[in-house]
């Protein structure tokens, strides 16, 4: 194996890793946390031109809550994702779905930015921001626009963002009031990436579901948001009937491939499996609360 061969660069500020990025196109990558990267450049399945490390880019870090968003820094490490108050108090989902991803050793390297450029199908991350309808935030020399996670996600390790920008912030709405989460993952040991994981929040008044939201990861080439989910739980107080039928509905549109970890068929059947603990996880959680 040839040893690898790339320039390196370490900009202290956003506007010159921007200027790198815009000179040096399809040949620079972009290095935040490292726990996706670097395995690939030993694998050689990255080979680069030029290294942009960000890790000296302090704006691109923090957690900050505002008008019922909570605005997070892409550089923001999983593991103060996973201790912070303020996420904590906005959408305490961001702490529950931090603590599956990897061990502590990843945790306290791996940003939140790295893992959604990534766009791994069976990452937390991407899970949640499709589940909460999160919005991306990218940077270029040229501008700044916002992507719903809905949409950013365009296949296995394939998103909408463009060669020339930096994904700077991922913004979640907070939490309502009177509603509950359910976050169920499925893997062989704890620390493995997911094989398939679901995650949904169901808001409730005078005892009625008033709006759900649910998305499963690693069935399929995206997370899946199962907007069919929404229409059959409304209404309802999470019967047991109920929460089945949204499990059905949601295998049902699901698209699975198989691969060594897990077949199609036992991914859509997991799937199933995980939307009825989800849902009724949220349900509960709701009861409890109030
Ligand atoms: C043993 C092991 C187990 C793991 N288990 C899990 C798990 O269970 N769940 C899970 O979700 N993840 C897991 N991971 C992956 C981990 O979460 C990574 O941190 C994450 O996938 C990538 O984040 P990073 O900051 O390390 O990004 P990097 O590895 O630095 O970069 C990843 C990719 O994103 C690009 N990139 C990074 N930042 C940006 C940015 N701001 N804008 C645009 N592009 C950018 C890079 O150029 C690169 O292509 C695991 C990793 C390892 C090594």
């Amino acid at each position: 194996m040839k040893p690898p061969n790339f320039l390196y660069a370490r900009p202290d500020t956003l506007e010159d890793a921007l200027r790198l990025l815009s000179e040096h196109g399809t040949g620079a990558k972009l290095l935040a946390g490292g726990q996706s990267l670097v395995p690939m450049l030993n694998l050689r399945m990255a080979e680069p031109k030029l290294l942009i490390d960000m890790n000296r880019v302090a704006e691109l870090s923090g957690i900050e809550r505002e008008n019922g968003k909570l605005r997070i820094g892409a550089l923001t490490r999983h593991r103060a994702l996973e201790t912070s108050r303020e996420a904590a108090q906005a959408e305490p989902m961001i702490a529950r779905a931090a603590r599956e991803i990897g061990h502590l050793a990843i945790r306290n390297r791996g940003t939140i930015g790295g893992s959604i450029a990534h766009a791994d199908p069976s990452a937390e991350w991407p899970l949640l921001a499709v589940a909460l309808d999160a919005r991306v935030e990218l940077r270029s020399t040229a501008r700044t626009r916002t992507v719903a996670a809905r949409e950013f996600f365009t296949g296995p390790f394939t998103t909408a963002a463009g060669a020339d920008e930096i994904l700077t912030a991922v913004e979640f709405p907070c939490a309502p009031q009177q509603s509950g989460f359910g976050f169920q993952e499925l893997c062989r040991r704890p620390g493995d990436f997911a094989i398939v994981a679901a995650a949904g929040r169901v808001r409730m008044r005078d005892g009625r579901c008033i709006g759900a939201t649910l998305a499963i990861g690693g069935a399929d080439a995206t997370p899946r948001h199962i907007a069919e989910i929404d229409r059959i739980v409304a209404g309802s107080r999470g019967e047991d009937a109920v929460v089945r039928e949204a499990a059905a509905a949601a295998a049902r549109v699901l698209d699975p491939s198989g691969d060594i970890h897990a077949s199609a068929e036992y991914r859509r059947k997991m799937a199933a499996v995980l939307v009825t603990r989800a849902l009724r996880e949220a349900f509960a959680s709701v009861a409890a609360n109030s």
